[in-house]
């Protein structure tokens, strides 16, 4: 269903969120298992809408580029659904985990089939079914011209500094991926599929380039900005709904209570939700809550959608 969505109205809900997140003295707690994330200043906040007219709109730090980090999965999963089709179910499951975002104990009792592939686990999993007869440096190459084609904007990268960082600090990920090996589920070496892993959470982009880049979604499989089609729409409707059970890992329920949007963070303090048939929002603040999502971006989010009468439900 398309929301109606005057632009004036819409800018100004945008500017409050803005203000009343200025205004927040408990901004949650930035990611500090890297420097790179550790150093960034919690003091940011920004936020991009991009409507299925093409038509983006922002308020704050809109344009300051960060990690997304996790927000990452939802492009590589789009991907491997483009190369294996539903055969990548038989890989990974589509449950809400209920546990964090990188806990190995469900692996066991699954047999390395991790739950969802937004979880750590799946995400590494996906990377290992885009990694087939590639090089790592071929398959991450593909996810950045993936990236760009979808956001229209070849000035997004990957910050070296990050995956640097990530794979010097990524032991249990490593041992995510050694699990896997373990039972057999992995095929890759897990080393390689790890340097595809870590370089697509080293991507750093813009509120306005996530939103951009999250259009399809909301637009039915169909890139608003160029019209061509990315996805059916059946598979940009299933993409959606992992968002809504998985995307917030063991704080999934709470945000869907909260927000009514699928969604997908990262411990960037990024999230990118969607309202399909009218938007694609992307929010940004780096200080994380218990869960690691973005604390203030899911306030905001709240807020947004309570505002805008923005909620699938
Ligand atoms: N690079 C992070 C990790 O692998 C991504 C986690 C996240 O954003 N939730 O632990």
């Amino acid at each position: 269903m398309a929301h109606s969505c005057p632009p004036e109205r819409l800018q100004a809900a945008l500017d409050d969120v803005v203000s009343r997140m200025a205004a927040r003295v408990r901004r949650g707690k930035v990611a500090d298992y890297i420097p790179p994330l550790a150093e960034v200043d919690p003091q940011q906040f920004g936020i991009a809408v991009a409507l299925n007219d093409g038509s983006v709109h922002v308020a704050g730090d809109a344009d300051a580029p960060f990690s997304i980090q996790s927000v990452s999965k939802v492009f590589s999963l789009t991907l491997a659904l483009g190369q294996v089709g539903d055969g990548l179910w038989k890989r990974v499951g589509r449950e809400p985990s209920g546990n964090a975002f990188n806990s190995i104990v469900q692996l066991e009792h699954e047999k390395g089939i991790p739950r969802n592939p937004f979880i750590n686990a799946g995400a590494i999993m996906v990377a290992d079914v885009l990694l087939a007869g590639h090089k790592p440096r071929e398959t991450i190459g593909e996810i950045l011209h993936f990236v760009r084609a979808l956001a229209q904007d070849d000035s997004i990268t990957i910050d070296p500094l990050v995956a640097r960082a990530e794979k010097a600090t990524g032991f249990r990920n490593v041992a995510l991926a050694n699990y896997m090996k373990s039972f057999g589920t992995l095929d890759n070496e897990p080393e390689m599929v790890l340097g595809v892993y870590f370089h697509q959470c080293a991507m750093a982009m813009s509120c306005r380039q996530l939103a951009q880049a999250g259009g399809f979604l909301a637009n039915g499989g169909r890139n608003p900005l160029t019209g061509f089609s990315v996805v059916a729409p059946e598979r940009a409707r299933r993409i959606n709904a992992i968002m809504l059970t998985c995307g917030h890992y063991d704080g999934s329920g709470d945000f869907a209570f909260r927000v009514g949007l699928p969604s997908k963070s990262g411990v960037g303090g990024g999230i990118l939700a969607i309202l399909p048939g009218t938007a694609s929002i992307a929010v940004w603040s780096p200080g994380l809550s218990e869960q690691g999502n973005s604390l203030l971006g899911t306030d905001a989010l709240e807020f947004l959608s309570r505002r805008m009468g923005w909620s699938v439900f």
